[in-house]
């Protein structure tokens, strides 16, 4: 299907359009709610990882999950965009995920982790990268609870992980906070249509990047605390 192109940000916006942001804000559900809402504009790039499936999860729909040595090999022939390690495991966009838009196809729409960004921004002027934004500490850390897909330890990785994204947050183009989802869709397709926007480092964004950092610092020693409490007590 041929995508209308997207006026705004001087010429039509051919993408990619890249979501950034800590573990937890909302990138997956926002991009998905996006492409659902503009099916014909929007097209999901699904990632390649060697990460394992978890429950639920499909090949080919949430990601095409492949082996280190496959993964090394679509790298080293230039069949990815970009690619980082993340968690101990590799990502990477399909370099054929953004030809489509090149030729009238939907915006391809990415998840990505912030070393992956720098990457996209450097090949493909045109990107624009949005990093989000969860609305407050508490809700942050119900919402990585909540998901329900991934132990304590695993959640204080990202949790560790989701600190140095946020140090990094500032570099980037744009910043939406994902209260509530409609309207940080609604944002996001604001920006991508090149009308306002809140640039970096604004009053309110550091303020609220301080109040998360503290709230994921304050969670790690908990995480930490109970698992050594479990350890202890398994070892009695
Ligand atoms: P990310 O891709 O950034 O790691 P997800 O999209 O997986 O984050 O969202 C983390 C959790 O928060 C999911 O369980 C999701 O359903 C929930 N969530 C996302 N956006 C909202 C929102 N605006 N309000 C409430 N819950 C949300
Ligand atoms: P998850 O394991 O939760 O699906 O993803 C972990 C992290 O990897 C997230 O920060 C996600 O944005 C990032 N990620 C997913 N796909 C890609 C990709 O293709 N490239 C890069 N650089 N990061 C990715």
């Amino acid at each position: 299907m041929s995508a209308a192109p997207l006026e705004g940000r001087g010429v039509a916006f051919r993408g990619p359009l890249v979501l950034v942001g800590p573990s937890g804000a909302g990138k997956t559900t926002i991009a998905a709610r996006l492409v659902e809402r503009h099916p014909g504009r929007f097209a999901l790039s699904v990632s390649a990882t060697t990460r394992e499936p978890r429950a639920g999860e499909e090949d080919g729909r949430d990601y095409r999950f492949v082996s280190r040595r496959d993964f090394d090999e679509m790298a080293r022939a230039g069949g990815l965009a970009e690619w980082a390690e993340v968690h101990g495991e590799r990502y990477g966009t399909p370099a054929a995920n953004l030809v489509p838009a090149l030729e009238g196809g939907p915006v391809p729409v990415l998840d990505i982790d912030v070393q992956g960004a720098r990457q996209v921004m450097k090949r493909a002027a045109a990107a624009l990268v949005i990093f989000i934004l969860p609305p407050g500490p508490d809700e942050w850390i119900a919402r990585l609870a909540g998901r329900g897909t991934e132990s304590p330890r695993e959640i204080a990785r990202r949790l560790r992980t989701a600190l140095r994204e946020l140090a990094e947050a500032r570099s980037f183009h744009r910043f939406v906070v994902n209260a509530d989802l409609e309207r940080a869709v609604d944002e996001v397709l604001t920006l991508v249509e090149g009308a306002g926007g809140e640039r970096g480092g604004g009053p309110g964004f550091a303020s609220l990047r301080r109040a998360l950092e503290r709230g994921a610092r304050f969670e790690i020693e908990r995480l930490e605390l109970a698992d050594e409490a479990a350890s202890a007590g398994q070892g009695a």
